[in-house]
């Protein structure tokens, strides 16, 4: 196999792609904006529905994927309701409806949340991400594929120019 050039999206493989996010026929997100994509398939570095969709596509292929709540950001929560007091945000921390913040739940995790409602002590969240409950709508192209480093591969991601961690 030696000399082998690698053609295709599969696991264990850092791949590359130029990708637009629409929701409805909203652009959410570009690479045009951003630039392309580099992640390690396999790794859940993106999610999931867009990982499943793009295995097996060849370099220089371009594809739409739907991608369902379930295998995006999740379901809509009605319940995803939680209360913080005010005084828990640094105090020049612009308290309003609609701004979306990031806070760390109980396991660590980085969680995207929105103020939905502000009051004179207690401040509501909605821990839904802005996402859920969404279809998202994937143009993809892939636009190389290569092998990571041993070092990506025991990481499990990519390793940016630059940018080690
Ligand atoms: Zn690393």
């Amino acid at each position: 196999m030696i000399g082998k050039t690698l053609t295709q999206v599969a696991e264990n493989l850092v791949v590359t792609i130029e990708y637009t996010l629409l929701v409805g026929k909203e652009i959410l997100d570009s690479s045009e904006d951003e630039g392309p994509l580099e992640y390690l398939h396999g790794y859940s570095n993106i999610i999931p529905g867009l990982e499943k969709g793009l295995l097996g596509m060849k370099v220089g292929e371009s594809k739409k994927v739907v991608v369902i709540p379930k295998d995006g950001y999740g379901e809509l929560e009605k319940d995803a309701l939680m209360d913080v007091p005010r005084n828990e945000f640094p105090d020049d921390f612009p308290i309003e409806e609609g701004v979306e913040l990031e806070i760390m739940d109980d396991d660590d995790n980085i969680v995207l949340v929105t103020i939905t409602e502000v009051g004179d002590e207690t401040i509501k969240l909605d821990t839904n991400h802005p996402l859920a409950g969404k279809e998202l709508n994937f143009e993809v192209k892939v636009t190389g594929v290569r092998k990571p480093t041993p070092e990506e591969l025991d990481h499990g991601h990519v390793h940016m120019e630059g940018h080690s961690h």
